[in-house]
């Protein structure tokens, strides 16, 4: 006969019969009771234990004794789990009492056997509830009967451990932990697409953006601020040329200049799009809010003072104490002890812009002094990427929400870069 207790790998992490019996399972769950039976058959396997088929026999013939010393028999147990098993059979064997009209001896195993288990007293009460209020009364047909014994068999087989049991759909949820396990351990992962399982999941780099794809000249002094909007079709920038440019991305993701914001005294600091990206906001440096149509250029309303804004090219020390040379992600719901952090990138002078992208907003993307763009995967502290290509400190970088593969960053060298995937090989001049 086959030797099953070998190992079925070289690791000896997979035990032959182990698995031939979660196979069965699952060709039973999925409706193919033929091949399942036909396996176990060929196999000399069967997915059910021993103790499970000897629990089988005597829970479908009503041998209750035999099935309560059975339960009392298995060895392992730990005693709230044999209390449950217990008291599940109780119940069933309650209800067939009571089925039969002999409600003395129904009270009396309430009272002296269910009462004593140690499974909480709410479940008993509940149960002695259901008596008194008719609920578990009557008398009940010889096929629910039958019927309600499969089903204890199905609760039994959850609250009984392995190998007694089997969990409820182990292959399916082996393969899904497997699964998730690549994707957690896939650095570029930023796809929404289905991972197939028949072969190792992998993302390249062309899923996020790492090379230059176009570069926007028109400002004409050093680039404080971008930010996409929220539905990923246009980018705004602000300049230290007291300018702030609206672009539009186009479909084959060139970016083209829609809109040139032009009435402010001061450099333009900062920019923010309006929920409904119908209106953007640009904040002249210690001088006004202006609020703009997106569409027509026009500003709205009156301008605000925002005096408040002026700290953002202060020296970091001065404005806010934050240390430098990291980036720091904290959980909004206050779990964590401490904050992930992120470093590589040069930090000293200025405030430098970071951001989230990515399907799931898995990346971290942020600007660095030394003219370089940085990218880090959420789970890893050292970088990911390095996008090199501007001249002078990188500012801000926006992540598009709608393309995970396009990145903005604004530059003291006057420049906006666009970065694409690595197969994008056509740079827009
Ligand atoms: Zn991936």
């Amino acid at each position: 006969m086959e030797n099953l207790s070998t190992d079925l790998d070289r690791k000896g992490l997979i035990k032959k019969h182990e698995f031939i019996r979660v196979i069965i399972q699952c060709l039973y769950s999925l409706g193919y009771e033929e091949s399942a039976a036909c396996l176990e058959s060929e196999a000399n396997v069967s997915y059910k234990s021993a103790e499970f088929k000897l629990l089988e026999s005597q829970i479908l013939g009503a041998d209750w004794d035999d099935c309560l010393d059975t339960l009392y028999g298995i060895k392992d147990l730990t005693d709230e789990v044999r209390a449950s098993a217990v008291f599940l059979v109780f119940k069933q064997c309650l209800l067939e009492i009571l089925s039969r009209g002999d409600d003395s001896m129904a009270l009396a195993l309430l009272r002296k056997q269910i009462s004593s288990l140690n499974v909480g007293k709410e479940k008993v009460h509940k149960l002695a509830f259901g008596i008194l209020s008719g609920n578990e009364m009557g008398k009940v047909e010889d096929h629910i009967i039958s019927e309600l014994r499969k089903r204890l068999l199905t609760k039994l087989e959850k609250v009984l451990p392995p190998p007694i049991t089997l969990p409820e759909r182990r292959l399916e949820h082996l393969v899904e932990m497997a699964v998730s396990a690549q994707i957690d351990s896939c650095m570029y992962h930023s796809s929404i697409d289905a991972v197939t399982i028949c072969e190792d999941h992998h993302c390249g780099r062309d899923q996020i953006p790492t090379e230059t794809y176009q570069i926007l000249t028109d400002h004409k002094n050093e680039v404080w601020f971008v930010q996409f909007s929220n539905n990923g079709q246009y980018l705004a920038s602000s300049s230290s040329d007291c300018s702030a440019i609206l672009w539009e991305v186009m479909d084959d993701g060139e970016l083209r200049l829609k809109h040139t914001l032009q009435s402010h005294q001061n450099p333009v600091s900062f920019v923010a799009w309006s929920p409904d990206d119908t209106m953007l906001l640009t904040c002249g440096n210690a001088e006004v809010l202006k609020m703009w149509d997106v569409q027509t250029a026009v500003t709205l309303k009156r301008e605000f003072t925002c005096g408040t804004l002026m700290a953002t090219r202060l020296r970091l020390g001065e404005a806010c104490g934050c240390p430098s040379q990291e980036i720091h992600m904290w959980d909004i719901a206050g779990t964590w002890a401490k904050p992930l952090k992120y470093k590589g990138h040069m930090q000293n002078k200025y405030v430098i812009r970071s951001c989230f992208g990515g399907f799931n907003s898995n990346f971290i993307a942020s600007g660095s002094e030394d003219s370089n763009v940085y990218i880090w995967n959420r789970r890893s502290s050292d970088p990911l990427e390095i996008l090199v290509g501007h001249s002078m400190t990188v500012n801000c970088v926006s992540w598009n929400p709608k393309r995970p593969n396009l990145l903005a960053s604004a530059s003291d060298d006057h420049t906006i870069r666009i970065w694409g995937p690595c197969s994008s090989d056509n740079m827009k001049p």
